[in-house]
């Protein structure tokens, strides 16, 4: 069977990503799109992800650590790759040599990649400057940043090519959100204007995810760093809508659908309590099936409790007990209601007939946001890539 042994795999829709990356592109343009493919592509395959926004019209990719830059080059991908974030100095190297785009904000990480730049003797390397104008996970202090952005003009071996910022709230719809964005923009704007002052002006700026993208079209600058969107999950439903209103009624598509099948499937007489903890009775005698995924591979033990359903034969269908490591078991409904058979696909999330099951309804269920549903489907699942365009 495609999919493995055991029939539990992911779906990725590679022309979907394509389609995301268009319409994106178009969205932000003139700004370019840069595709963050973080996180093994947010769980979908960094690899496939890459190439098939790439062919729909990202210009950049972005991810958070050298090695995740490094399995781009492997794959022979030659766009340029943004590190989000100050690479650690054992890494710069390697980052030197696979011409990733690093990140800086201190002064020891400027000296440190110099040093390993002028080392590496093969032309100046290309840094973006990041400055805190509020999300203050990392980024230089606006007060620091003259004098980093003049350590990297006075060292040759370096060259400052942007500088850039991250929104903490970008998909916040309160006045007190969208003041604070719009705060950041305009710090953004000042910190651009001291470094102009003295002289330097980056040639790329850069501040946008994308709800910074979608929502506020003064964010978009040189470039929007895009993740969710791509992966065809608007950051809110507004956003969603908002899509859709700026590109004529198209939509961010999701690309990534979850699906096992019945391996085992039998009646249960009413009262029966299946799964660990014989925590809820079957409401009637009831036709049960199980199914070969469970919480070692991404799926909460909790949806159980939080009310998930999952898709037999088009029809949404509750959990019947806790979620196990390797399994989970289905109510199919009152025995004989419904025909199930071993070999029935299910599906987790995605769309099966006219239903279907969003990242989102999870992350609603989960008390949590859809890109942690993804990014926790598990290794064990194979990603399978589908689309037009080689994987
Ligand atoms: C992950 C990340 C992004 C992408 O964010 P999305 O909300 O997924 O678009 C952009 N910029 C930075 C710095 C990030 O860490």
């Amino acid at each position: 069977m495609a999919e493995g042994w055991r029939p539990a795999w992911a779906d990725i829709d590679l022309d979907a990503v394509a389609a995301n990356a268009a319409l994106l592109a178009a969205l932000a343009a003139p700004a370019a799109l840069c595709a963050v493919v973080k996180a093994d592509g947010y769980g979908h395959g960094s690899v496939p992800v890459a190439r098939a926004a790439l062919a729909g019209g990202a210009t950049w990719l972005a991810v958070a650590l050298v090695e995740e830059g490094v399995a781009l080059r492997d794959a022979g991908i030659v766009a340029p790759v943004l590190l989000l974030s100050e690479p650690p100095v054992e890494a710069l190297a390697e980052a030197v040599a696979r011409r990733l785009v690093p990140t800086v904000y201190t002064h020891a990480g400027i000296e440190a990649l110099g040093r390993v730049a002028a080392a590496a003797g093969a032309g100046a390397v290309e840094v973006h400057l990041k400055v805190d104008t509020g999300m203050h996970r990392v980024g230089a202090d606006v007060s620091e940043l003259v004098s980093l952005a003049d350590r990297v003009a006075a060292d040759p071996a370096l060259r400052l090519a942007a500088l850039w910022t991250h929104l903490a709230v970008a998909d916040g719809t309160s006045a007190e959100e969208r003041q604070f964005t719009a705060a950041q923009v305009t710090r953004f704007d000042e910190a651009a204007a001291l470094l102009a002052a003295v002289g330097h002006r980056p040639p790329l700026l850069h501040v946008a995810n994308s709800a910074g993208a979608i929502a506020w079209p003064d964010a978009r600058r040189s470039l929007v760093r895009c993740g969710l969107g791509l992966y065809g999950v608007a950051p809110t439903p507004a956003l969603a809508e908002l899509v859709a209103a700026a590109s004529g009624g198209r939509r961010l598509e999701p690309v990534l659908s979850l699906r096992t099948r019945v391996t085992y499937v039998r009646d249960l007489e009413a009262g029966e309590r299946p799964s660990y903890g014989r925590r809820r009775p079957l409401p009637t005698r009831a036709t049960v099936a199980t199914a070969p995924i469970g919480y070692a591979d991404g799926v909460a033990r909790r949806l159980f409790d939080a009310g998930g359903e999952v898709l037999v034969g088009g029809v949404r269908r509750p959990l019947a007990g806790v979620v196990t490591m390797d399994q989970i078991m289905i109510d199919c409904g009152p025995a004989g209601s419904a025909p199930v058979a071993v070999g029935d696909e299910v599906v987790l999330l995605g769309a099966q007939g006219d239903e279907q099951i969003t990242a989102d309804e999870w992350a609603r269920l989960l008390g949590t946001i859809s890109y942690e549903v993804l990014c926790a489907i598990g290794p064990r699942v194979p990603r399978l890539a589908h689309g037009d365009r080689p994987a």
